[in-house]
């Protein structure tokens, strides 16, 4: 018997419009990832209903609604607090664009509409007034099994909708299930279809498989089925890098991504050996992150984003393992920014435990860099006992560009002394250097 819908984790408010709409002589179910997640024991974060109700007359039941998307019949309904989407019933015309049906109508047979659904998993509803599950596609026995298996003839509904290999694999990383022999044997015919599949989206899906606690089971699918050349080809092109029995660049970088904590620093370990095999070409994490610049603007990640994965891919090797001393402490947190500090030191550790190498040096430098920075010392121009107007005023209010020159170099001093940052010691100093400015 495949597992029993846990009614009592149903919020009572679902249960509250779906009753409604069924009192005014209408059906109601629960659907799609909401039922799956739920048969799954996980938290469910949005509720998404369907019902036999057109858009106007789920409209009519409600005192409170939003046409979201009433030409697609989704209304938002807001109940108590809360907001649910219910979507009348529908079925899908051709598809002719390889991302979106050429139309939608709407439907009374709750089979139809879960036929056009990706996954059997995702083609499950629950009527919990009733107290029934409509599960046609054997969808909990997929899920009990951990097998993600496409509704109906997979290269067909593949052809209908390039997004679906590639929520494919992300699926297979965030639920912990194997794809299905046949359904995988379609994704590489359905590789042109996802070809049309816009950035944006697939930058969104990139970001729910950072969420699995192992992404690496989404980019290994993505990589052998094709779909990870399609979309980031210097990425793919790791593959081809050995760096070790049996062993490449791209298991390394997989194994890194694993290990990270969050999106951001995710994308950096996955991404941060791009370009590798090129060292000539200069600095590693520099050739990594040149690469990947262009990229990530082009698969839309936001600014934000973009800056903090180069600064991390960019920074996040350290050279050989070694002991800094204060200086060179100081001189890394003044270099990589000191909030951003603790982040390139969690990227350059899973870099290497990716590796099997030893990080208790990088664990002791991080310890250090939290204690400095509990008082951090002056880094930057902006931190010095003197300003910008007390060198014009050493040099006689004649200053152009020697003045950001002084300060430069008052910066190196207190680097490397941070106890002289005061105006006692720094303004001897900062007489002399205009001196030699003015000499
Ligand atoms: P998650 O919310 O965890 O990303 P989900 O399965 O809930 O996963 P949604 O995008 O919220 O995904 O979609 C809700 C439901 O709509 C899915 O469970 C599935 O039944 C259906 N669905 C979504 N996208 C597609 C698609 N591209 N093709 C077919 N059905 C889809
Ligand atoms: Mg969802």
């Amino acid at each position: 018997m495949p597992t029993e819908v846990p009614i009592d984790r149903i919020p009572r408010e679902v249960f509250e419009v779906c009753d409604v709409l069924r009192q005014r002589g209408h059906r109601a179910w629960i659907v799609g990832g909401c039922v799956r997640d739920l048969l799954r024991g996980l938290e469910v974060a949005d509720w998404d209903l369907c019902t036999s109700a057109k858009p106007e007359q789920t409209k009519a039941c409600f005192k409170k609604v939003i046409p979201t998307g009433i030409a697609h019949g989704t209304v938002t309904v807001l109940w108590k607090g809360h907001a649910f989407e219910v979507t009348t019933l529908r079925g899908e015309g051709a598809y002719t664009d390889g991302r979106r049906p050429d139309e939608v109508f709407f439907v009374d047979d709750i089979r139809e509409d879960l036929a056009r659904r990706d996954f059997t998993v995702n083609a499950i509803a629950y009527d919990p007034v009733l107290a029934r599950v409509e599960d046609p596609f054997e969808g909990r026995v997929d899920l009990d099994a951990g097998i993600l298996r496409a509704v109906g003839v997979p290269a067909e509904r593949f052809a209908e909708d390039g997004l679906r290999i590639l929520r494919g694999a992300r699926f297979v990383a965030t639920l912990e299930m194997e794809l299905h022999p046949a359904t995988r044997d379609a994704f590489a015919g359905a590789l042109d279809v996802y070809a049309k599949v816009s950035h944006e989206r697939i930058r969104e899906e990139w970001l729910k498989a950072f969420k699995a606690r192992r992404p690496s089971r989404a980019f290994a699918v993505m990589q052998q089925t094709g779909i990870l050349a399609r979309t980031c080809a210097p990425l793919n092109a790791l593959t081809e890098i050995a760096i070790g029995p049996g062993r490449t660049a791209f298991d390394h970088a997989l194994a890194a991504m694993d290990l990270a904590k969050g999106p951001v620093p995710r994308l950096a370990a996955l991404l941060h050996g791009v370009g590798r095999g090129r060292a000539a070409e200069g600095h590693a994490g520099d050739v990594a992150a040149d690469l990947i610049e262009p990229w990530l603007r082009d698969y839309r990640f936001s600014n934000d984003e973009r800056r903090d994965v180069l600064h991390l891919v960019r920074h996040h090797d350290l050279g050989a393992p070694r002991t800094w001393d204060d200086v060179e402490l100081r001189r890394f947190l003044q270099r990589v920014d000191a909030s951003k500090a603790e982040a390139v030191l969690a990227t350059a550790r899973v870099v290497r435990l990716a590796a099997d190498e030893d990080v208790a040096w990088i664990d002791d430098l991080t310890a250090r860099v939290r204690a400095v920075l509990v008082s951090p010392p002056p880094l930057r121009i902006g931190d010095l006992a003197v300003d910008g107007k007390d060198v014009l005023a050493a040099l006689g209010g004649q200053g152009g560009r020697a003045v950001g020159r002084i300060l430069e170099s008052l910066l190196e001093h207190v680097i490397v002394h941070p106890e002289d940052n005061t105006r006692a010691s720094l303004e001897p100093r900062l007489k002399a250097l205009a001196a030699e400015v003015s000499a």
